[in-house]
Protein backbone atom coordinates (compact mmCIF):
# COMPACT_ATOMS: atom_id res chain seq x y z
CA UNK A 1 0.00 0.00 0.00
CA UNK A 2 2.82 2.40 0.77
CA UNK A 3 4.31 1.71 -2.68
CA UNK A 4 0.22 2.84 -4.15
CA UNK A 5 0.59 5.69 -1.70
CA UNK A 6 3.79 7.28 -3.28
CA UNK A 7 3.20 6.44 -6.92
CA UNK A 8 -0.43 7.82 -6.43
CA UNK A 9 1.14 11.04 -4.64
CA UNK A 10 3.88 11.40 -8.01
CA UNK A 11 0.45 11.44 -10.51
CA UNK A 12 -1.59 13.66 -8.72
CA UNK A 13 1.36 16.10 -6.73
CA UNK A 14 -0.92 16.00 -3.67
CA UNK A 15 0.49 16.13 -0.17
CA UNK A 16 -0.43 13.74 2.69
CA UNK A 17 -2.46 14.86 5.07
CA UNK A 18 -3.12 12.44 7.99
CA UNK A 19 -6.99 11.78 9.38
CA UNK A 20 -8.19 10.54 12.05
CA UNK A 21 -11.24 8.25 11.66
CA UNK A 22 -13.16 7.49 15.18
CA UNK A 23 -15.56 4.29 15.44
CA UNK A 24 -18.11 3.19 18.49
CA UNK A 25 -16.08 0.12 19.24
CA UNK A 26 -18.62 -2.43 17.84
CA UNK A 27 -17.64 -4.36 15.10
CA UNK A 28 -20.90 -2.98 12.55
CA UNK A 29 -19.40 0.64 12.93
CA UNK A 30 -15.84 -0.74 12.57
CA UNK A 31 -15.82 -2.78 9.41
CA UNK A 32 -17.14 0.68 7.71
CA UNK A 33 -15.15 2.95 9.23
CA UNK A 34 -12.09 0.62 8.55
CA UNK A 35 -12.85 0.16 5.47
CA UNK A 36 -13.48 4.03 4.66
CA UNK A 37 -9.85 4.52 6.04
CA UNK A 38 -8.35 1.88 3.80
CA UNK A 39 -9.43 3.96 0.65
CA UNK A 40 -8.60 7.23 2.17
CA UNK A 41 -5.00 5.95 2.98
CA UNK A 42 -5.09 4.21 -0.37
CA UNK A 43 -5.68 7.56 -2.16
CA UNK A 44 -2.22 8.85 -0.22
CA UNK A 45 -3.80 9.60 3.23
CA UNK A 46 -1.98 8.85 6.11
CA UNK A 47 -5.02 7.72 8.44
CA UNK A 48 -5.43 6.26 12.36
CA UNK A 49 -8.82 4.35 12.72
CA UNK A 50 -9.21 4.92 15.85
CA UNK A 51 -11.64 3.21 18.78
CA UNK A 52 -11.71 2.13 22.05
CA UNK A 53 -10.05 -0.07 24.38
CA UNK A 54 -13.37 -2.17 24.50
CA UNK A 55 -12.62 -3.15 21.40
CA UNK A 56 -8.73 -3.86 22.03
CA UNK A 57 -10.11 -6.29 24.62
CA UNK A 58 -11.70 -8.35 22.46
CA UNK A 59 -9.64 -8.67 19.42
CA UNK A 60 -8.26 -11.68 17.89
CA UNK A 61 -5.04 -12.84 17.49
CA UNK A 62 -3.41 -12.62 14.44
CA UNK A 63 -6.16 -10.43 12.58
CA UNK A 64 -3.80 -8.13 9.96
CA UNK A 65 -4.00 -4.73 10.98
CA UNK A 66 -0.52 -4.69 9.90
CA UNK A 67 -0.94 -5.64 6.90
CA UNK A 68 -2.33 -2.40 6.01
CA UNK A 69 0.80 -0.75 5.16
CA UNK A 70 2.60 2.36 7.52
CA UNK A 71 -0.45 4.73 5.73
CA UNK A 72 -3.07 3.10 8.06
CA UNK A 73 -2.74 2.18 11.82
CA UNK A 74 -4.60 1.67 14.05
CA UNK A 75 -4.94 3.10 17.69
CA UNK A 76 -6.99 2.56 20.94
CA UNK A 77 -7.73 4.95 23.43
CA UNK A 78 -9.46 4.53 26.71
CA UNK A 79 -13.30 4.70 26.71
CA UNK A 80 -13.56 4.42 31.01
CA UNK A 81 -14.37 0.71 31.29
CA UNK A 82 -11.87 0.46 32.99
CA UNK A 83 -13.07 2.30 35.61
CA UNK A 84 -16.41 1.18 35.45
CA UNK A 85 -15.03 -2.79 35.34
CA UNK A 86 -13.20 -2.29 38.25
CA UNK A 87 -16.34 -0.82 40.00
CA UNK A 88 -14.51 2.67 41.04
CA UNK A 89 -17.32 5.03 41.58
CA UNK A 90 -17.49 5.69 37.99
CA UNK A 91 -20.17 7.02 36.95
CA UNK A 92 -23.60 4.46 35.81
CA UNK A 93 -24.74 5.95 32.67
CA UNK A 94 -22.06 3.56 30.37
CA UNK A 95 -22.88 6.58 27.34
CA UNK A 96 -21.98 9.31 29.84
CA UNK A 97 -18.80 7.84 30.69
CA UNK A 98 -17.87 6.80 27.23
CA UNK A 99 -18.59 10.61 26.61
CA UNK A 100 -15.98 11.96 29.30
CA UNK A 101 -13.77 9.22 29.19
CA UNK A 102 -12.71 9.51 25.01
CA UNK A 103 -13.15 13.29 25.38
CA UNK A 104 -9.98 13.25 27.55
CA UNK A 105 -7.91 10.21 25.80
CA UNK A 106 -8.57 11.69 22.04
CA UNK A 107 -7.48 15.00 23.33
CA UNK A 108 -4.67 13.05 24.25
CA UNK A 109 -4.25 11.42 20.98
CA UNK A 110 -3.99 14.29 18.91
CA UNK A 111 -2.03 16.10 21.58
CA UNK A 112 0.40 13.17 20.85
CA UNK A 113 0.43 13.37 17.29
CA UNK A 114 0.59 16.88 16.54
CA UNK A 115 3.74 16.71 18.73
CA UNK A 116 5.53 13.96 16.87
CA UNK A 117 8.18 14.26 14.09
CA UNK A 118 5.65 12.97 11.46
CA UNK A 119 2.99 15.78 12.28
CA UNK A 120 5.14 18.68 11.77
CA UNK A 121 7.25 17.38 9.20
CA UNK A 122 5.37 15.10 6.63
CA UNK A 123 1.83 14.23 7.67
CA UNK A 124 0.28 17.20 9.23
CA UNK A 125 -3.04 15.72 11.01
CA UNK A 126 -6.18 17.72 9.36
CA UNK A 127 -9.26 15.74 10.00
CA UNK A 128 -11.30 14.32 12.37
CA UNK A 129 -14.11 11.74 10.50
CA UNK A 130 -15.81 10.62 13.63
CA UNK A 131 -18.52 7.88 14.35
CA UNK A 132 -22.30 10.06 14.34
CA UNK A 133 -23.16 8.62 17.82
CA UNK A 134 -19.82 10.47 19.36
CA UNK A 135 -20.59 13.79 18.01
CA UNK A 136 -18.59 15.23 20.83
CA UNK A 137 -15.52 14.81 19.25
CA UNK A 138 -16.40 17.27 16.98
CA UNK A 139 -15.97 19.60 19.67
CA UNK A 140 -12.36 17.80 20.87
CA UNK A 141 -11.15 18.24 17.03
CA UNK A 142 -12.05 22.14 16.70
CA UNK A 143 -10.27 22.89 20.45
CA UNK A 144 -7.79 21.09 18.39
CA UNK A 145 -7.37 23.50 15.47
CA UNK A 146 -8.71 20.49 13.37
CA UNK A 147 -12.10 19.90 11.30
CA UNK A 148 -14.54 16.97 11.34
CA UNK A 149 -17.01 15.11 9.40
CA UNK A 150 -20.16 12.66 11.10
CA UNK A 151 -19.58 8.99 9.97
CA UNK A 152 -22.84 7.12 9.51
CA UNK A 153 -22.62 3.66 9.38
CA UNK A 154 -26.40 2.92 8.66
CA UNK A 155 -28.51 3.75 5.62
CA UNK A 156 -29.15 7.15 4.16
CA UNK A 157 -32.97 6.29 5.12
CA UNK A 158 -32.50 6.25 8.39
CA UNK A 159 -30.14 9.18 9.11
CA UNK A 160 -33.06 11.21 7.03
CA UNK A 161 -35.49 9.46 9.52
CA UNK A 162 -33.25 11.14 12.83
CA UNK A 163 -32.73 14.33 10.93
CA UNK A 164 -36.50 14.84 10.26
CA UNK A 165 -37.30 13.57 13.65
CA UNK A 166 -35.08 16.08 15.32
CA UNK A 167 -36.41 19.06 13.05
CA UNK A 168 -39.71 18.47 13.80
CA UNK A 169 -40.82 17.04 10.38
CA UNK A 170 -41.54 13.55 11.81
CA UNK A 171 -44.50 13.97 13.96
CA UNK A 172 -44.10 10.97 16.98
CA UNK A 173 -45.37 8.65 18.05
CA UNK A 174 -47.19 7.59 14.94
CA UNK A 175 -50.48 5.87 15.07
CA UNK A 176 -51.32 1.99 14.04
CA UNK A 177 -52.66 2.36 10.48
CA UNK A 178 -51.54 5.88 9.75
CA UNK A 179 -48.21 5.93 8.34
CA UNK A 180 -45.92 8.21 8.09
CA UNK A 181 -45.64 10.00 4.58
CA UNK A 182 -42.23 11.90 4.55
CA UNK A 183 -40.61 13.49 1.16
CA UNK A 184 -38.72 10.74 -0.99
CA UNK A 185 -39.56 7.85 1.42
CA UNK A 186 -42.21 5.17 1.03
CA UNK A 187 -45.24 5.25 3.11
CA UNK A 188 -43.53 4.30 7.16
CA UNK A 189 -45.72 2.40 9.37
CA UNK A 190 -45.10 2.34 13.12
CA UNK A 191 -43.07 -1.28 12.63
CA UNK A 192 -40.83 0.15 9.71
CA UNK A 193 -39.52 2.46 11.98
CA UNK A 194 -35.74 2.59 13.81
CA UNK A 195 -36.71 1.53 17.24
CA UNK A 196 -35.15 4.84 18.40
CA UNK A 197 -38.40 6.24 16.67
CA UNK A 198 -40.91 3.60 17.30
CA UNK A 199 -39.85 2.99 20.99
CA UNK A 200 -41.16 6.45 23.40
CA UNK A 201 -38.41 4.70 26.17
CA UNK A 202 -35.57 5.52 23.73
CA UNK A 203 -36.36 8.28 22.24
CA UNK A 204 -34.00 10.48 25.13
CA UNK A 205 -31.25 8.25 24.02
CA UNK A 206 -31.54 9.12 20.33
CA UNK A 207 -31.52 12.80 20.88
CA UNK A 208 -28.38 12.24 22.91
CA UNK A 209 -26.69 9.88 20.40
CA UNK A 210 -27.91 12.76 17.58
CA UNK A 211 -27.58 15.25 19.55
CA UNK A 212 -24.96 16.73 17.09
CA UNK A 213 -27.78 17.71 14.39
CA UNK A 214 -26.99 21.39 15.29
CA UNK A 215 -23.43 20.50 13.86
CA UNK A 216 -24.66 19.12 10.93
CA UNK A 217 -25.20 22.75 9.66
CA UNK A 218 -21.53 23.78 10.47
CA UNK A 219 -19.90 20.57 8.60
CA UNK A 220 -18.74 20.53 5.46
CA UNK A 221 -18.94 17.11 4.89
CA UNK A 222 -21.59 13.73 6.07
CA UNK A 223 -20.00 10.89 5.09
CA UNK A 224 -22.64 8.08 4.43
CA UNK A 225 -21.82 4.37 3.82
CA UNK A 226 -24.04 3.88 0.93
CA UNK A 227 -23.82 4.93 -2.72
CA UNK A 228 -25.92 6.98 -5.01
CA UNK A 229 -27.52 4.78 -7.15
CA UNK A 230 -28.88 3.00 -4.38
CA UNK A 231 -30.50 5.86 -1.84
CA UNK A 232 -30.10 8.89 -5.02
CA UNK A 233 -33.82 10.23 -3.64
CA UNK A 234 -32.87 10.10 0.19
CA UNK A 235 -29.61 11.64 -0.74
CA UNK A 236 -31.13 14.16 -3.01
CA UNK A 237 -33.44 15.15 -0.38
CA UNK A 238 -30.76 15.59 2.28
CA UNK A 239 -28.88 17.73 -0.15
CA UNK A 240 -31.79 20.23 -0.71
CA UNK A 241 -31.96 20.80 2.78
CA UNK A 242 -28.68 22.23 2.57
CA UNK A 243 -27.06 18.83 4.33
CA UNK A 244 -23.29 18.22 2.40
CA UNK A 245 -24.21 14.32 2.27
CA UNK A 246 -21.53 12.11 0.60
CA UNK A 247 -22.11 8.38 0.04
CA UNK A 248 -18.73 6.71 0.06
CA UNK A 249 -20.41 3.32 -0.35
CA UNK A 250 -20.59 0.23 -0.53
CA UNK A 251 -18.26 -0.05 2.28
CA UNK A 252 -17.41 -3.36 1.82
CA UNK A 253 -13.34 -4.50 1.22
CA UNK A 254 -11.92 -4.01 -2.23
CA UNK A 255 -11.60 -7.39 -3.60
CA UNK A 256 -15.49 -8.06 -3.24
CA UNK A 257 -15.96 -5.09 -5.33
CA UNK A 258 -13.88 -3.28 -7.35
CA UNK A 259 -10.60 -5.13 -6.75
CA UNK A 260 -8.81 -1.85 -6.96
CA UNK A 261 -6.83 -2.69 -3.56
CA UNK A 262 -5.52 -5.99 -3.72
CA UNK A 263 -4.36 -6.41 0.17
CA UNK A 264 -8.12 -5.42 0.94
CA UNK A 265 -9.39 -8.80 1.44
CA UNK A 266 -10.76 -8.67 4.51
CA UNK A 267 -12.28 -6.60 6.99
CA UNK A 268 -9.37 -7.34 9.34
CA UNK A 269 -10.24 -6.41 12.73
CA UNK A 270 -12.37 -9.51 14.34
CA UNK A 271 -13.61 -9.29 17.42
CA UNK A 272 -14.83 -12.68 17.43
CA UNK A 273 -12.99 -15.46 16.47
CA UNK A 274 -13.65 -16.80 12.58
CA UNK A 275 -13.96 -20.33 11.91
CA UNK A 276 -13.36 -19.70 8.29
CA UNK A 277 -11.31 -23.04 7.67
CA UNK A 278 -14.35 -25.38 8.49
CA UNK A 279 -17.10 -23.29 6.80
CA UNK A 280 -15.22 -22.91 3.45
CA UNK A 281 -14.49 -26.73 3.53
CA UNK A 282 -18.26 -27.23 4.39
CA UNK A 283 -19.70 -25.02 1.79
CA UNK A 284 -16.97 -26.27 -1.11
CA UNK A 285 -18.35 -29.48 -0.45
CA UNK A 286 -21.94 -28.44 -1.29
CA UNK A 287 -23.75 -27.74 -4.92
CA UNK A 288 -24.45 -24.13 -6.38
CA UNK A 289 -27.29 -22.54 -4.74
CA UNK A 290 -27.83 -25.48 -2.27
CA UNK A 291 -27.23 -24.02 0.98
CA UNK A 292 -29.06 -21.34 3.28
CA UNK A 293 -26.68 -19.30 4.81
CA UNK A 294 -28.32 -17.57 8.36
CA UNK A 295 -26.52 -14.89 10.31
CA UNK A 296 -27.95 -12.16 13.09
CA UNK A 297 -24.91 -9.84 13.13
CA UNK A 298 -23.35 -9.30 16.48
CA UNK A 299 -25.39 -7.95 18.97
CA UNK A 300 -28.96 -9.47 17.83
CA UNK A 301 -30.22 -10.98 20.87
CA UNK A 302 -32.88 -13.58 19.55
CA UNK A 303 -35.48 -14.67 22.16
CA UNK A 304 -35.73 -18.60 22.64
CA UNK A 305 -38.44 -18.97 21.08
CA UNK A 306 -37.21 -17.17 17.91
CA UNK A 307 -34.23 -19.13 18.07
CA UNK A 308 -36.60 -22.35 18.49
CA UNK A 309 -38.77 -21.78 15.29
CA UNK A 310 -35.85 -20.66 13.26
CA UNK A 311 -34.13 -24.32 14.18
CA UNK A 312 -37.26 -25.94 13.64
CA UNK A 313 -37.15 -24.61 10.28
CA UNK A 314 -33.95 -25.14 9.00
CA UNK A 315 -34.02 -28.79 10.21
CA UNK A 316 -36.79 -29.52 8.28
CA UNK A 317 -36.63 -27.64 4.88
CA UNK A 318 -34.72 -29.32 2.01
CA UNK A 319 -31.76 -27.30 2.03
CA UNK A 320 -28.65 -27.63 3.85
CA UNK A 321 -27.83 -24.57 5.86
CA UNK A 322 -25.03 -22.28 7.81
CA UNK A 323 -26.25 -20.64 10.72
CA UNK A 324 -23.92 -18.69 12.79
CA UNK A 325 -25.06 -18.86 16.58
CA UNK A 326 -22.55 -16.66 18.74
CA UNK A 327 -21.25 -18.17 21.85
CA UNK A 328 -23.45 -16.30 23.76
CA UNK A 329 -26.66 -17.07 21.93
CA UNK A 330 -26.05 -21.29 22.23
CA UNK A 331 -27.82 -21.89 25.32
CA UNK A 332 -30.80 -20.71 23.22
CA UNK A 333 -30.65 -23.72 21.12
CA UNK A 334 -32.96 -26.48 21.39
CA UNK A 335 -31.43 -29.65 23.35
CA UNK A 336 -29.50 -31.99 20.96
CA UNK A 337 -29.71 -29.90 18.26
CA UNK A 338 -26.40 -29.66 17.79
CA UNK A 339 -26.17 -33.53 17.54
CA UNK A 340 -29.10 -33.95 15.68
CA UNK A 341 -27.84 -31.99 12.53
CA UNK A 342 -24.65 -33.37 11.68
CA UNK A 343 -25.11 -34.14 7.82
CA UNK A 344 -27.53 -30.95 7.05
CA UNK A 345 -26.03 -28.21 8.58
CA UNK A 346 -23.27 -26.49 10.16
CA UNK A 347 -23.29 -24.12 13.20
CA UNK A 348 -20.53 -21.76 14.20
CA UNK A 349 -20.00 -19.58 16.21
CA UNK A 350 -18.75 -16.68 13.89
CA UNK A 351 -17.58 -16.72 10.42
CA UNK A 352 -15.78 -14.47 7.42
CA UNK A 353 -19.23 -13.33 6.13
CA UNK A 354 -17.99 -11.56 3.00
CA UNK A 355 -16.06 -15.17 1.95
CA UNK A 356 -19.50 -17.18 2.54
CA UNK A 357 -21.66 -14.85 1.05
CA UNK A 358 -18.99 -14.89 -2.54
CA UNK A 359 -19.30 -18.92 -2.13
CA UNK A 360 -21.30 -20.02 -5.28
CA UNK A 361 -22.75 -22.72 -2.68
CA UNK A 362 -25.05 -20.10 -1.08
CA UNK A 363 -28.41 -19.45 -2.12
CA UNK A 364 -29.77 -17.26 0.27
CA UNK A 365 -29.16 -15.04 3.38
CA UNK A 366 -31.47 -14.89 6.32
CA UNK A 367 -30.44 -12.42 7.74
CA UNK A 368 -31.46 -9.83 10.77
CA UNK A 369 -31.22 -6.29 8.18
CA UNK A 370 -28.14 -5.04 10.13
CA UNK A 371 -26.57 -2.30 7.96
CA UNK A 372 -23.23 -4.11 6.62
CA UNK A 373 -24.77 -7.49 6.28
CA UNK A 374 -27.34 -5.81 3.92
CA UNK A 375 -25.05 -4.14 2.07
CA UNK A 376 -22.46 -6.82 1.79
CA UNK A 377 -25.76 -9.45 0.30
CA UNK A 378 -26.29 -6.44 -2.12
CA UNK A 379 -23.07 -6.11 -3.18
CA UNK A 380 -22.38 -9.66 -3.55
CA UNK A 381 -25.86 -10.08 -5.36
CA UNK A 382 -27.28 -12.46 -2.50
CA UNK A 383 -30.80 -12.60 -2.28
CA UNK A 384 -31.97 -11.70 1.36
CA UNK A 385 -34.95 -13.40 3.45
CA UNK A 386 -35.06 -10.81 6.69
CA UNK A 387 -35.99 -11.98 9.72
CA UNK A 388 -36.44 -8.89 12.12
CA UNK A 389 -36.14 -9.99 15.85
CA UNK A 390 -38.02 -9.25 17.79
CA UNK A 391 -35.76 -7.35 20.49
CA UNK A 392 -32.82 -5.06 19.91
CA UNK A 393 -33.62 -4.06 16.49
CA UNK A 394 -32.08 -0.76 15.91
CA UNK A 395 -32.72 0.81 12.68
CA UNK A 396 -33.06 -2.98 11.50
CA UNK A 397 -36.99 -2.45 10.64
CA UNK A 398 -36.38 0.25 8.44
CA UNK A 399 -33.76 -1.42 6.18
CA UNK A 400 -35.82 -4.78 6.12
CA UNK A 401 -38.73 -2.15 4.31
CA UNK A 402 -36.23 -1.03 1.85
CA UNK A 403 -34.92 -4.22 0.90
CA UNK A 404 -37.87 -5.61 0.12
CA UNK A 405 -40.70 -2.81 -0.85
CA UNK A 406 -37.46 -0.37 -2.46
CA UNK A 407 -34.84 -2.83 -3.31
CA UNK A 408 -36.61 -5.48 -4.28
CA UNK A 409 -33.96 -7.54 -3.19
CA UNK A 410 -35.80 -9.93 -0.13
CA UNK A 411 -38.79 -11.23 0.97
CA UNK A 412 -39.90 -9.69 4.29
CA UNK A 413 -40.75 -13.25 6.47
CA UNK A 414 -44.09 -11.81 8.96
CA UNK A 415 -44.11 -11.60 12.52
CA UNK A 416 -46.99 -13.69 14.15
CA UNK A 417 -49.28 -10.76 15.86
CA UNK A 418 -50.58 -13.71 17.75
CA UNK A 419 -47.38 -14.53 19.07
CA UNK A 420 -45.21 -12.11 18.61
CA UNK A 421 -42.86 -14.04 16.85
CA UNK A 422 -42.29 -15.51 13.29
CA UNK A 423 -43.13 -18.67 13.13
CA UNK A 424 -41.57 -21.69 11.47
CA UNK A 425 -43.98 -22.06 8.68
CA UNK A 426 -43.45 -18.20 7.40
CA UNK A 427 -39.87 -18.43 7.99
CA UNK A 428 -39.54 -21.83 5.77
CA UNK A 429 -42.33 -20.45 2.98
CA UNK A 430 -40.18 -17.09 2.77
CA UNK A 431 -36.76 -19.38 2.27
CA UNK A 432 -38.26 -21.87 -0.55
CA UNK A 433 -39.52 -18.84 -2.27
CA UNK A 434 -36.34 -17.16 -2.76
CA UNK A 435 -34.51 -20.75 -2.99
CA UNK A 436 -36.76 -21.75 -5.47
CA UNK A 437 -35.85 -21.10 -9.24
CA UNK A 438 -39.45 -19.66 -10.51
CA UNK A 439 -40.69 -17.73 -7.24
CA UNK A 440 -37.01 -16.43 -6.72
CA UNK A 441 -35.96 -15.09 -9.80
CA UNK A 442 -37.18 -11.26 -9.17
CA UNK A 443 -35.36 -11.02 -6.11
CA UNK A 444 -32.58 -12.84 -7.45
CA UNK A 445 -32.68 -10.56 -10.63
CA UNK A 446 -33.10 -7.49 -8.37
CA UNK A 447 -30.18 -8.52 -6.23
CA UNK A 448 -27.23 -9.35 -9.28
CA UNK A 449 -28.49 -5.69 -10.42
CA UNK A 450 -27.62 -3.98 -7.27
CA UNK A 451 -24.36 -6.17 -7.30
CA UNK A 452 -23.35 -4.28 -10.52
CA UNK A 453 -24.31 -0.95 -9.49
CA UNK A 454 -22.48 -1.34 -6.03
CA UNK A 455 -19.37 -2.19 -8.44
CA UNK A 456 -19.53 1.04 -10.42
CA UNK A 457 -19.98 3.63 -7.10
CA UNK A 458 -16.30 2.37 -6.47
CA UNK A 459 -14.76 1.84 -9.49
CA UNK A 460 -12.80 4.62 -10.74
CA UNK A 461 -14.76 7.67 -11.50
CA UNK A 462 -18.07 5.50 -10.08
CA UNK A 463 -20.19 7.94 -7.59
CA UNK A 464 -18.47 7.12 -4.17
CA UNK A 465 -15.04 6.59 -5.65
CA UNK A 466 -15.24 10.60 -6.36
CA UNK A 467 -16.75 11.60 -3.67
CA UNK A 468 -13.72 10.47 -1.76
CA UNK A 469 -11.39 11.83 -4.24
CA UNK A 470 -13.05 15.30 -3.70
CA UNK A 471 -12.60 15.10 0.15
CA UNK A 472 -9.20 14.26 -0.38
CA UNK A 473 -8.79 17.19 -2.37
CA UNK A 474 -10.31 19.51 -0.16
CA UNK A 475 -7.85 18.47 2.61
CA UNK A 476 -5.00 19.61 0.47
CA UNK A 477 -6.74 23.12 0.59
CA UNK A 478 -6.45 23.07 4.78
N1 LIG B 1 -20.04 -10.63 10.44
C1 LIG B 1 -18.99 -11.50 10.32
N2 LIG B 1 -19.17 -12.80 10.67
C2 LIG B 1 -20.36 -13.27 11.12
C3 LIG B 1 -21.43 -12.38 11.23
C4 LIG B 1 -21.25 -11.06 10.87
O1 LIG B 1 -17.89 -11.13 9.89
O2 LIG B 1 -20.42 -14.46 11.45
C5 LIG B 1 -19.81 -9.21 10.08
C6 LIG B 1 -20.62 -8.82 8.88
O3 LIG B 1 -19.88 -9.12 7.70
C7 LIG B 1 -20.86 -7.33 9.10
C8 LIG B 1 -20.81 -7.17 10.61
O4 LIG B 1 -20.25 -8.38 11.14
O5 LIG B 1 -19.84 -6.58 8.49
C9 LIG B 1 -22.17 -6.99 11.24
O6 LIG B 1 -22.66 -5.74 10.96
P1 LIG B 1 -24.21 -5.47 10.72
O7 LIG B 1 -24.37 -4.01 10.49
O8 LIG B 1 -24.73 -6.36 9.67
O9 LIG B 1 -24.90 -5.93 12.05
P2 LIG B 1 -24.67 -5.55 13.60
O10 LIG B 1 -23.66 -6.49 14.12
O11 LIG B 1 -24.20 -4.11 13.66
O12 LIG B 1 -26.02 -5.77 14.17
Amino acid sequence: MEEMNTEKEEQTGAKQSHILVFSFPVQGHINPMLEFSKRLASKGQRVTLVTTTKASKSLQVGDPITSFGCNLKVEFISDGTEQADQGSGASKDLFELLKSATTKSLAKLITNIKNSNDATEKYPLKFLVYDYIMPWALDVARQHGMDGAPFYPTSSGVAALYYQFLEGTLKLPLREGQPATLPSMPPLELNDLPTFLSDLDLYPLLLKLTAHIPNLREVKWIFHTTFDKLESEVLESMASHGLPVRAIGPTVPSMFLDKRLEDDKDYGLNLLKPDEENCMKWLDSKETGSVVYASFGSLSNLSKEEVEELASCLTNCSYYFLWVVRETEKEKLPEKFLDEITRKGLVVSWCKQLSVLAHKAVGCFVTHCGWNSTLEALSLGVPMVGLVAVPDQFDHPTIAKYVADVWKARVRVKVNEKVGFATRGEIAMCIRHVMDKEKGMEVRNASLVWKELAKEAMYEGGSSDKNIEEFVAALQLI
